[in-house]
């Protein structure tokens, strides 16, 4: 029978202590309502006694009737745990410094005080009628008799769970490993565990943990939080239900969504190897990798997770090192028909690009194609745009009207957005609109030059509602117009695909 260990979300709370993250309250509301639809456990909402706006916060999320459990920080302090108490959550985390450090410099008790306010809190919040968690804050600096005596006490104090936290994060995978296995051979309630990255060991400690015997993880999205953040959710949860075996109660297909969720609004932005959910998580460019996952993904990915398993893609990416196999299928599946000696050019001149330092394109793999067979498809627009008229400034929203022709009829649009750029890529859309649903997935913009009169390049990723996806690039000193004709390149493109098809 395998096991499941339960995931105890705290983005909303460690992952809000990042410097320079702050999560409004509809944030909050929006990251509660994914986590729950995500499946996770227990979902810390906050620290109510922080402030008015923390405690609101947390109440609200507390009544938004979610399947997840919610839980409140306190310190232990009356007001802070009566304030976690009002705050309607289910379950009041309460945490207090146990190591030599932090005892002697910040909270100055004996051992035997902080024991007995320990225990009185979980007493107070068990005739509360609440799920209680206790916290022996700097637990991998406390020395191991202590850390027993203090959790076996609130364990007889009718304590729910306890939790392990490796608060500055100097845990190493088989030290924690033989700390939690010891506890867990001393006490009865559940443990859980709190890993920091400062070393970038905070997953590898949580799974150790788990492996030890640990009952539940305490984990963010992205591994956001304080310094260097924490474990990552996706990572730990997909290690344990794709290496080890070990259940959790997570929808892993809604991962991806999640992470997106949380990166827009943290604005903390994921590089793309970051595991599991990096936008190259699944990506292949080199050509004996892309050839042997066109033939069976198993050959170069993990295996034991799909793209699909988590929500993501699996895309084969063009570059100079992509081989001629792979080439040939995007462009077959374009439509293009090629023979060999042609795809021999095709290639060359795609190594060449990428050669000098270039970012290839599926428009520039297009480009060249059509150039090699002769067939100027690019002549044949679906759209063409007449006239762009973009209003910005400090006092009218960003507006944008497009004159164009698609498919052979006037068509003029017109959208407001966040900015002028967004504002003209919605137009863009409208444009698209009956013909193709599109959305842009990736925009990147690199100023080329430096000074205000700076070269704009713009690479987007566009994708239609059937998942194919073209990426483009456009130039020039306007940004928004450089954003325009790189999307306008991409659309015109997935039309064309889609036209040729039927
Ligand atoms: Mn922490």
């Amino acid at each position: 029978m395998s096991r499941t260990v339960t995931i105890f979300d705290t983005t909303l709370r460690d992952g809000e202590q990042t410097p320079g993250v702050v999560f409004p309250l509809e944030a909050k509301i929006k990251i509660a309502q994914q986590l729950d639809k995500l499946g996770v456990d227990v979902i810390e909402a906050g620290f109510p006694a922080a402030s008015q706006g923390e405690f609101e916060a947390v109440k609200k999320i507390s009544n938004l009737g979610l399947e997840s459990k919610i839980c409140a920080l306190a310190r232990i302090v009356k007001r802070d745990i009566d304030t976690a108490l009002d705050s309607d959550a289910d379950m009041v985390h309460i945490f207090i410094s146990t190591s030599k450090i932090q005892i002697e410099h910040t909270i100055k008790k004996s051992r035997d005080e902080i024991i007995k306010l320990a225990v009185d809190a979980v007493e107070y919040i068990k005739d509360h009628g609440r799920i209680c968690m206790f916290s022996a804050m700097d637990a991998t600096r406390t020395e191991i008799d202590f850390l027993k005596k203090i959790y076996k006490a609130v364990e007889d104090a009718g304590v729910d769970i306890v939790n392990v936290p490796d608060t500055v994060g100097i845990a190493t995978p088989f030290k924690f490993h033989d700390m939690i296995k010891e506890l867990r051979g001393t006490l009865n309630v559940p443990i859980d565990v709190h890993c920091h990255n400062d070393f970038g060991l905070a997953v590898a400690n949580t799974y150790a943990a788990v492996l030890a015997g640990a009952n539940e993880v305490q984990v963010t999205v992205n591994g956001i939080g304080e310094r260097a953040g924490n474990a990552a959710l996706e990572e730990v949860v997909m290690i344990l239900e794709g290496l080890e075996g070990i259940k959790t109660n997570i929808r892993t297909k809604e991962l991806v969504n999640t992470s997106k969720l949380v990166e827009r609004l943290s604005g903390i932005r994921m590089p793309p190897n970051k595991p599991i959910v990096g936008a190259n998580a699944f990506s292949h460019e080199s050509g004996i990798h892309a050839h042997g996952v066109l033939e069976d993904a198993r050959t170069f990915e993990p295996g034991v997770i799909t793209p699909e398993m988590i929500g993501h893609r699996r895309r084969i990416v063009i570059g100079k090192h992509a081989g001629r196999h792979q080439i040939k299928k995007i462009l077959e599946e374009a439509g293009y028909q090629v023979d060999e000696e042609k795809l021999t050019k095709i290639v060359n001149k795609i190594k060449e690009l990428g050669d000098k330092g270039k970012k290839v394109t599926d428009l520039d793999l297009f480009t060249i194609a059509e150039v090699v067979l002769g067939e100027l498809k690019r002549e044949e627009k679906a759209i063409v745009v007449d006239e762009v008229t973009v209003l910005t400034g400090n006092k009218i929203t960003p507006t944008a009207v497009i004159n164009a022709e698609v498919e052979g009829k006037r068509k003029v649009t017109s959208a407001i957005g966040l900015g002028p750029v967004d504002a003209a890529l919605k137009a863009v859309k409208e444009l698209a609109g009956e013909s193709i649903k599109i959305n842009l997935t990736e925009f990147r913009m690199d100023a080329i030059s430096g000074g205000s009169d700076a070269l704009a390049e713009v690479y987007v990723t566009v994708e239609d509602d059937e998942g194919h996806s073209f990426t483009a690039k456009g130039a020039g000193e306007d940004i928004v117009m450089a954003s325009m004709e790189a999307i306008i390149h991409a659309v015109n493109y997935l039309m064309l695909m889609k036209k040729k098809k039927k």
